[in-house]
């Protein structure tokens, strides 16, 4: 039975990346993968990007109100494994689409995504998720401290933000970027800002 996995952590820990690098394995043994991106994430629109240069077209951008049923029959036929990047961003019906793919049809589905928000509350893909991935793996990055980074802070012109919409994407906004954080980083800099 294949499986549901969810590989998760900060910005600029590599997601993108590894995504990529898991497509070409695949391929190189002539195996067909399908990449999935959500469309909230309107960076490179229908390319992925990694921040090392490297670059692929998805064969899904998925709205919102979009359902991943339509596709089943193509994915059972020809297939090896379903691959989504942004996860965070897709909808809880949307990653029971996908869990029921993974155990209905015997593909893997392997969905990297950011595990909270820049507030550290979950987004709700990465909820439904965490509720029902067969593997959780945390992907590390490193805090400018030489900590492991676990939170994604967001600067707007390099002040941390302790409030504002849940989704901005950084470069869709001007000076807003977002920058991974120790713990104790996080909450230092959450503390300053509230006095
Ligand atoms: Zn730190």
């Amino acid at each position: 039975m294949a499986k549901l996995y969810f590989r998760y952590g900060p910005m600029n820990c590599g997601k993108s990346t590894t995504l990529m690098q898991v497509a070409h394995n695949y391929e190189e043994n002539h195996q067909k993968v399908v990449v999935i991106k959500s469309s909230i994430d309107t960076k490179a629109n229908d390319q992925l990007e990694s921040r090392i240069g490297i670059k692929r077209k998805v064969d899904i951008l998925l709205a919102p109100e979009d359902s991943l049923e339509k596709y089943y029959d193509e994915w059972n036929e020809n297939v090896s494994c379903v691959l989504v990047d942004e996860a965070q961003f897709l909808k809880p019906k949307q990653i029971e689409e996908l869990w029921i793919a993974s155990k209905m049809l015997d593909i893997p589905v392997i969905c990297y995504g950011l595990k909270t928000n820049f507030l550290s509350e979950m987004f709700e893909g990465s909820k439904r998720l965490m509720e029902l991935a067969d593997t959780l793996e945390e992907l590390v990055t490193i805090c400018s401290c030489g900590k492991k980074a676990k939170f994604n802070a967001r600067f707007v012109n390099d002040i941390f933000q302790t409030e504002g919409e849940s989704v901005v994407i950084d470069g869709e906004q001007e000076n807003t970027e977002y920058r991974p954080l120790c713990g104790k980083c996080y909450l230092k800099r959450k503390m300053e800002r509230n006095g």
